[in-house]
């Protein structure tokens, strides 16, 4: 079966493509030609992802699964969450995001959850898998690999922040690796 994943990170695609069974082809956006921008204008995880997976199997008549991702902050009552890409401006900066949230986060509750849905759409069928990872933000950006919120984002029972935490590691932990350890748990009763 061919199988898109809505994304045109190549990097993304190849750990995913290890994971897969056998009898699964992984697409990318790429692949299927796919170069617009797809809307991302729900305001919810679980609708952003399924925006995007729904609008591939629309226009490109393939199955297809699409992640979206949020930081939630317990003390800013889960800011920026579904906004966490955007949080500092429609330029989408890392740097700008997390010097904002640094600066906005003055109290001594620094717990915070990432949190990740994958929504498959499949036969014209929506299916959503969820992963969450708990932590705390440090006081200043440590670290230099990963991306996004990585170098503020302490793993419960770690004390390094996953930009300093090696990528395996953090696959094995994060929101995103265990969203997409069940999907591959579900894609594996379908054989
Ligand atoms: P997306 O849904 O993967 O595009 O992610 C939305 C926002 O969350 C972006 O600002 C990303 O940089 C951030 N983000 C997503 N996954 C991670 C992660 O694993 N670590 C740090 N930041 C992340």
């Amino acid at each position: 079966m061919k199988l898109v994943f809505a994304t045109h990170n190549q990097n993304k695609l190849r750990e995913v493509q290890l994971l897969m069974p056998k009898n699964i082809t992984l697409l990318s956006l790429s692949d299927i030609d796919c170069t617009e921008e797809i809307p991302e204008t729900a305001e919810t995880l679980e609708g952003n992802a399924k925006i995007k997976a729904d609008y591939v199997t629309q226009n490109y008549g393939l199955p297809c699964f699409a992640d979206d991702t949020g930081l939630l902050i317990e003390a800013l009552n889960g800011a920026p969450g579904v906004y966490s890409a955007r949080y500092a401006g429609e330029q989408k900066n890392d740097e700008d995001n997390i010097n904002k949230l640094l600066k906005a986060l003055t109290t001594k509750n620094r717990s915070a959850h990432f949190k990740t849905v994958i929504a498959l759409n499949l036969n014209n069928e929506s299916h959503f898998f969820e992963g969450t990872v708990f932590g705390l933000i440090s006081k200043k950006k440590i670290g230099n690999g990963g991306f996004g919120y990585d170098p503020i984002f302490i793993p419960n029972e770690f004390k390094q922040t996953f930009a300093e935490l090696p990528m395996s590691t953090k696959n094995k932990i994060s929101h995103r690796g265990k969203a997409l350890q069940k999907l591959i748990a579900y894609l594996k009763t379908l054989n």
